[in-house]
């Protein structure tokens, strides 16, 4: 712990910046902490309870933007709670999602032969329905046994993987520079990811999701363009779900029209909820086909699983 006093990003509206020095003289003696992202100094903004029982300190990181729980050690007691309401919205989201990145890859021009990896993909539901969309998309998670990708599962995920996808990830990563870090070093063209960004919320937001108290990480916009820069790519800001594209992608990824097309899917709006509906139905004619070839697979190998696809 440090006491220092630093001031907090400044606006021109008179009302922020008034909000801002007010906040500074709340906090110009309060401790900082190490951001888990950038290693910055950051100031306990607000404090609340997690799990209903534990008082949490969030902390604003004053170098990358981003807010932080304390260090998170109520998680094995967060994951281990039995949920009383099952998640009724995973599979409309699984649906979602699988529409929405048919349509990214198709725009992207990566056909069946690119590698693709779901990263904490839990129960494999999006990495099957990507496989009957014909996509060449493997599960992995370190804590789930998926019941829907069987044979498609990859235990130590290495380079390279054309793409990544991560949904529900990033906000529940207790160590974010390691664990995006080694998310990067599976050299992704494309890598899409979902998690609402931090624009100086306080403890209302709902996204803090602190009744279940699995989300510790919020970032800013800043946060994830300087991340994509260090590391050769670009970060394309979504509603909530994002992008970062390998500057010197290949392929498809290489065209300005192309990645146009998919910032403006990461937009969202009616008419792409419509074209990325339409072209997974489309698509979906060929489910039939796909599985069973995947079954034809998984047959003629071993019992063990399938290995991960070549790094070569
Ligand atoms: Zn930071």
């Amino acid at each position: 712990m440090k006491i220092v006093s630093v001031p907090l990003t400044r606006s021109h509206n008179p009302v922020t910046q008034a909000m801002h020095v007010a906040i500074d003289n709340l906090y110009k003696n309060s401790p900082a902490s190490d951001c888990r992202l950038c290693g910055g100094a950051a100031f306990a903004r607000f404090a609340a309870p997690v799990l209903e029982r534990y008082e949490v300190s969030y902390w604003r990181c004053t170098d990358c933007g981003s807010l932080q729980t304390d260090p998170p050690y109520w998680l094995e007691e967060a994951y281990a709670r039995v949920e009383l309401a099952a998640d009724l919205g995973m599979a409309a989201r699984t649906l979602q999602m699988a529409q929405f990145m048919s349509l990214v890859l198709r725009i992207a021009d990566l056909g069946s032969s690119a590698s693709c990896l779901d990263y904490g993909g839990g129960n494999g539901l999006f990495c099957r329905m990507m496989r009957d969309q014909g996509f060449d998309f493997w599960n992995h998670d370190k804590y789930v046994t998926p019941f829907y990708c069987s044979g498609f599962v990859v235990e130590r995920p290495t380079a390279p993987f054309a793409v990544v996808t991560s949904f529900e990830v990033f906000e529940h990563l207790a160590a974010p520079a390691h664990e995006i870090d080694s998310i990067f070093a599976l050299k992704p063209e494309l890598w899409i990811f979902s998690t609402q960004l931090y624009r100086d919320h306080g403890a209302d937001w709902d996204y803090l999701a602190r009744a279940n108290g699995r989300h510790v990480f919020f970032y800013s916009a800043r946060a994830l363009e300087s991340l994509a820069g260090r590391r050769g790519y670009v970060f394309v800001p979504g509603r909530q779900i994002h992008a970062f594209i390998k500057k010197d992608a290949d392929g498809g990824l290489r065209r300005p029209t192309a990645r146009a097309a998919i910032r403006r899917v990461l937009e969202g709006g009616r008419l792409v909820t419509l074209a990325a509906a339409a072209n997974f139905t489309w698509r979906q004619r060929d489910a039939f086909r796909h599985w069973q070839s995947d079954r034809d697979r998984l047959r003629l190998g071993p019992a063990a699983p399938l290995p991960p696809p070549s790094a070569d």
